[in-house]
């Protein structure tokens, strides 16, 4: 699946998301209007292409290392890393 990188539409920083993110989505997705996280209003990033091309494998510790936290809603207000 694609990578998809996104960020909110304030530019603010967040506390849940970061303020920005990468999300891994089937093409067939909807487009993403608000961030599954927080559920603020987000913009995807163009990378320059309208088709999503992967130039390289894009793995949780890659996602790490960029600064994104890949976390999981486990409970009410919690969540957990991945
Ligand atoms: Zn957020």
């Amino acid at each position: 699946m694609p990578l998809y990188e996104y960020e909110l539409e304030s530019g603010d920083g967040c506390g849940v998301c970061g303020g920005k993110f990468t999300l891994r989505r089937p093409l067939s997705a909807k487009p993403l209007t608000n961030c599954p996280l927080c559920k603020k209003p987000v913009r995807k990033l163009i990378s320059g292409f309208n088709t999503p091309t992967i130039t390289k494998p894009v793995s949780i510790s890659d996602a790490k290392k960029a600064g994104f936290t890949v976390l999981k809603k486990v409970g009410k207000g919690e969540y957990e890393r991945q």
